[in-house]
């Protein structure tokens, strides 16, 4: 059984369709990226899976059950958190004050003692600036910030918007090396990315978005190595 399993999602904004009859799955312990060109659907397909969007068509399961219909905190509850693109932290509150929203709801005092730990090594900067504001973080300190509050809620499967986005090069190498070490530490993660050398290469499975269908999938070494993924997609011909 697929940890995430969608079938024939179809998702509209209005008369407009963005997602067409779309079907993959992820398995528990995987990463796996999406990529493709702005406006294929990236962003779309998270909101969907986070219930942040509802499908027009098509069923979406989690861990065998399905939630299709279930609201986005309500999804929370079940494992599953995104860290959205553009960060979306709370710029009015401190690191720490940020990092419990993330926790939200939990009552396992020593579980959540666990993964504020488990978050401040990751990320060491935070640890360093517990009671700065939020907005006055840098840009990757803001990223590594929506990432640790997403962790807070002790997801089974962690939904990243474009992490690299914004970020300077050295940075963007260290978020994709954090993200391949949360993954080792057991947690499923579904990317979205724009930088996809970066996404598919530290990927065990990825799928190309066109125009809101899947065109290509793989492992990452296959799409890394497919001639035309290289060419549209990894800026070499
Ligand atoms: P990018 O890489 O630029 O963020 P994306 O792959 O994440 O792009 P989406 O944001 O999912 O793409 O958008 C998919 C399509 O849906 C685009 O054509 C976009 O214009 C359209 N779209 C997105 N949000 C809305 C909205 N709120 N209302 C109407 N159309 C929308």
């Amino acid at each position: 059984m697929s940890l995430l399993e969608l079938k024939n999602v179809s998702v509209h904004y209005g008369r407009i369709e963005a997602i067409h009859d779309m079907s993959f799955s992820v398995e528990e312990g995987e990463i796996v990226s999406l990529i493709g060109a702005n406006g294929a659907g990236k962003s779309t397909t998270m909101k969907t899976i986070s219930g942040l969007l509802n499908p027009s068509r098509g069923s979406i399961s989690f861990d065998g059950d399905d939630i299709t219909k279930l609201k986005a905190h309500l999804r929370v509850v079940r494992g599953i958190s995104q860290a959205p693109e553009g960060r979306g932290i709370f710029p009015g509150m401190t690191v720490l004050e940020n990092l419990d929203m993330g926790a939200f709801g939990r009552a396992d005092r020593s579980g959540m003692a666990a993964d504020y730990e488990r978050v401040f090594s990751l990320f060491p900067r935070l640890a360093e600036r517990k009671t700065q504001f939020g907005g006055t973080m840098s840009g990757g300190e803001q990223q590594m910030l929506a990432i640790g509050r997403a962790l807070m809620s002790a997801p089974r499967l962690l939904l990243l918007d474009e992490p690299s986005m914004g970020l300077a090069p050295q940075f963007i190498k260290q978020i994709f090396r954090i993200i391949a070490e949360i993954n080792a530490q057991g947690t499923t993660i579904l990317l979205v990315e724009q930088n996809a050398t970066q996404a598919l290469s530290k990927a065990h499975r990825g799928f190309v978005l066109e125009t809101g269908a899947i065109t290509h999938s793989g492992t990452g070494r296959e799409l890394l190595a497919n001639p035309a993924i290289k060419e549209a997609y990894l800026g070499v011909g």
